[in-house]
C-alpha cells in the first residue's frame, strides 16, 4: 500500500470522494473500523488522497520538550499518574532548554510543543517565562499540552505567545473516563477544550484507542465526539499498557483499529491536522510510518534532554523516541516533505482567508 499513486489514480480517488469529504459528511461504521488486508489499505488510500488534496505532500514537523513530569492527576493508562511513586520527578531548567531550543534545534523544525504532566507550577515558573524566551529569540510557533488549568493561566500563556492548545479528551464515554480516573470529569474537560477554543486558540485533542473493555461502538463514540468539537486537530493514541498503571496486565491496541481511525478522522475532517504519534511504532511494525499513509500530516522530533527523557514515562520506560534522523527517514521513506510552513503561522493564515471568506488552499512551500 502506497500513497504514492499515479496521478491518473490520484485525481479518479479525488473525483471519487472529494463530495464526500468536502460535506463533511463522512463517519464509519463498526466494519470500516476492522477493516484490514486489501479492504484497509483502499480505505488508507482513499484518507492519504484527501490529505494530498488539502496539504500537497508536506508534513508539519514540530519539536516536542517535555519539560516536567509532576503531575496531580492519576489516569489509570499512565506512568507519570500521582500514585505512582516510583517515578524519579523533574522539573526541566529554563536556561537548558531555551539553549536547546534556540541554538540547537534542526533545521527542519518549524514549531515546537511544551509538555508536561498537570502541574501548574511548571506552567507558571517554567513554561511561561520559556514561551517569552522562544517568542523573543525565535520564529517558532509555540504548542503547548499542560493539562487542565485556570482561564487565567490560559490567558497568560497565550498573551506570552502560545496560539495552540493540546488538550486531550481521552476517552468519550464518561462512565468509562471517570473509571479511568482521567482529569476531572469528562463534562469538565469538554468544557475546557470550549473555553479554549472561545479563546482564540487553535486546539486539538486526542483519544486512545484499544483501552481495556472499549468497544467498537466505544471507539466511534470517540470519533462522534471529536467532529461535535471546536476543534482543528486530533490525535489517535493506541493503548500501550504502562508500567507501574493499573492497566499494566492488559493488552496492546488492536494496530487496525488504530490506522482505520486515522483515516476516519481524515475523511471525517480534511482539514484537520493529525500528528503520527510515537506509540504507533509500540503498536506495529512500522507503526509510525503506517499512520503517515493513513492520513497524518504532522510529525514530531522529541527534544526532551536525554537525562530526564527516561522518567517522562506516559506507557514505560522503553519508549520508541522519535529523533530527527527517524522522522525524516519516514517521512522520506513515504514520498513526504518538511512543510517550510510552520503549523502556527499555516493556522493564522488559514483563519485570515476564512475571514476573507476564502477557502483554506493547499500547503504551498
Ligand atoms: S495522562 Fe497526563 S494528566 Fe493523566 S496522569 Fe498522565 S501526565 Fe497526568
Amino acid at each position: 500500500m502506497h500513497i504514492r499513486c499515479s496521478p491518473h489514480i490520484a485525481s479518479e480517488l479525488r473525483d471519487r470522494y472529494h463530495g464526500v469529504v468536502a460535506s463533511h459528511g463522512y463517519f464509519p461504521g463498526e466494519v470500516e473500523l476492522a477493516l484490514n488486508g486489501a479492504a484497509q489499505s483502499a480505505l488508507h488510500e482513499r484518507a492519504a488522497a484527501a490529505t494530498r488534496e488539502q496539504f500537497g505532500n508536506k508534513v508539519f514537523v514540530r519539536a516536542v520538550v517535555e519539560v516536567s513530569n509532576f503531575c496531580r492527576e492519576n489516569c489509570a493508562y499512565c506512568g507519570m499518574r500521582r500514585d505512582n511513586r516510583d517515578l524519579a520527578r523533574f522539573r526541566a531548567k529554563h536556561e537548558q532548554i531555551a539553549e536547546l531550543l534556540i541554538h540547537h534545534r534542526p533545521a527542519s523544525v518549524t514549531d515546537v510543543n511544551i509538555q508536561t504532566g498537570e502541574d501548574p507550577v511548571a506552567a507558571r515558573e517554567l513554561v511561561l517565562p520559556l514561551i517569552e524566551s522562544l517568542r523573543r529569540e525565535t520564529p517558532l510557533g509555540i504548542s503547548v499540552c499542560l493539562g487542565t488549568l485556570t482561564p487565567e493561566l490560559y490567558d497568560e500563556l497565550q498573551s506570552a505567545g502560545a496560539s495552540i492548545f493540546i488538550m486531550k479528551f481521552e476517552c468519550g464515554d464518561a462512565a468509562q473516563y471517570e473509571q479511568l480516573e482521567a482529569p476531572g470529569t469528562l463534562a469538565e474537560r469538554l468544557r475546557h477544550i470550549r473555553l479554549l477554543s472561545e479563546g482564540g486558540w487553535n486546539v486539538s485533542s486526542g483519544f486512545i484507542v484499544g483501552l481495556p473493555g472499549q468497544t467498537p461502538r466505544d471507539v466511534l463514540k470517540n470519533l462522534d465526539l471529536a467532529r461535535s468539537l471546536p476543534l482543528h486537530g486530533c490525535s489517535v493514541s493506541p493503548f500501550i499498557p504502562g508500567e507501574d498503571t493499573p492497566l499494566a496486565g492488559n493488552p496492546t491496541a488492536n494496530p487496525d483499529w488504530t490506522f482505520n481511525c486515522v483515516s476516519a478522522l481524515r475523511l471525517m475532517r480534511p482539514d484537520w491536522i493529525i500528528p503520527a504519534v510515537s506509540a504507533f511504532n509500540l503498536a506495529a511494525q512500522d507503526g509510525y510510518r503506517r499512520g503517515l499513509r493513513a492520513g497524518a500530516n504532522l510529525v514530531t522530533i522529541n527534544m526532551t534532554p536525554t537525562d530526564v527523557r527516561g522518567d517522562y514515562v506516559i506507557y514505560k520506560r522503553d519508549r520508541f523516541i522519535m529523533t530527527e534522523e527517524r522522522v525524516l527517514e519516514a517521512i522520506s521513506a513515504e514520498g513526504l516533505a518538511p512543510s517550510k510552513i510552520g503549523l502556527a503561522d499555516f493556522y493564522r493564515s488559514r483563519s485570515a482567508n476564512a475571514a476573507e471568506k476564502t477557502p483554506a488552499t493547499a500547503v504551498q512551500t
